[in-house]
């Protein structure tokens, strides 16, 4: 199988010395930053552009991303300003980047979006108002007033492809722009399992009834903080009905077809996902099985 986007992030997080004050005061005097403008990396070239620590930042979100061997690596959130900062370097959309970064440099991107987004959007406590404060490097926040704790989201999102003997379906969005056809996927919602929301899923934008699910594989999607779950579903049969909101188009697709799609990109109209997208794995491993 291909290295998915955004996944095997190399970087020793910490995890256990991060809450250590001191411990990360330490690895902030001889840490390298990445610097990210309106939550687009800076990056030099096709690579990520780590930077000494500048004295204009003081003040900025800072998060500790881990350990890259003994080197400290930081990302710093220089805000949404109209222009970007001056720096030796590019912001690139992470989208944009993650088509030209190596696998390591797009994973520790994407931690770090996912990330200073978070904490951009989660400055105040949600049980009583009051201002929250940055600990752990980032991985908590803590509610100085009521002393609530507050940890970073990751959204479970399911990504599936219905399966039928040697035919797939796969589906065009009504947000898809130019014929872009792809697997179908929706969040899981509380008091549901990974398998409950697949089926749900199929059955509410295709009327398919889900026969089995088999998890794949997962990939982090920084957009803002999901967790992509990719499953083969299994259907009963091949009578599809579609919701008509969400999904405005759909057809069954053989494994010759979906091998002959991935080399062309277009295939009577239809265009293929992107290989930065689990959707595109989740084809790719099926057909060539
Ligand atoms: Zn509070």
């Amino acid at each position: 199988m291909d290295p998915i986007t955004f996944a095997g992030n190399p970087l020793d997080r910490a995890s256990a010395e991060r809450p250590g004050e001191d411990w990360l005061a330490v690895r902030r005097t001889k840490g390298q930053f990445l610097p990210l403008w309106q939550f687009k990396p800076l990056l030099l070239e096709d690579r990520a552009r780590f930077l000494p620590w500048r004295a204009e930042w003081e003040g900025r979100p800072v998060i500790f991303l881990g350990l890259d061997g003994e080197q400290p690596l930081f990302a710093v959130d220089l805000g949404a300003d109209e222009t970007p900062p001056e720096l030796n370097g590019e912001f690139k959309d992470m989208r944009a980047a993650a088509h030209v970064l190596p696998g390591r440099d797009a994973a520790i991107a994407g931690q770090a979006k996912a990330l200073l987004d978070w904490h951009a959007r989660h400055g105040f406590c949600p049980a009583c108002g009051h201002a929250t404060e940055m600990r752990d490097g980032g991985y908590r926040r803590v509610c100085p007033a009521c002393a609530a704790e507050h940890f970073p989201r990751t959204d479970p999102v399911v990504i599936m492809l219905p399966t039928f003997g040697d035919s797939c379906l796969v589906g065009r969005n009504a947000r898809f722009l130019n014929g872009l056809f792809s697997t179908f996927a929706g969040f899981v919602e509380p008091g549901e399992t990974m398998e409950e929301a697949v089926a749900r899923e199929v059955r509410e934008e295709t009327g398919l009834i889900v026969k089995t699910v088999r998890y794949h594989r997962s990939q982090p999607w920084p957009f803002p903080s999901s967790l992509m779950l990719g499953c083969y579903a299994e259907v009963s049969s091949q009578d599809f009905t579609l919701d008509g909101t969400e999904i405005v188009e759909a057809r069954w697709v053989t494994k010759a077809q979906v091998r002959q799609w991935l080399q062309d990109e277009v295939m009577d109209g239809m265009r293929v996902t992107a290989p930065i997208a689990i959707a595109h794995h989740l084809l790719k491993d099926w057909a060539e099985k």
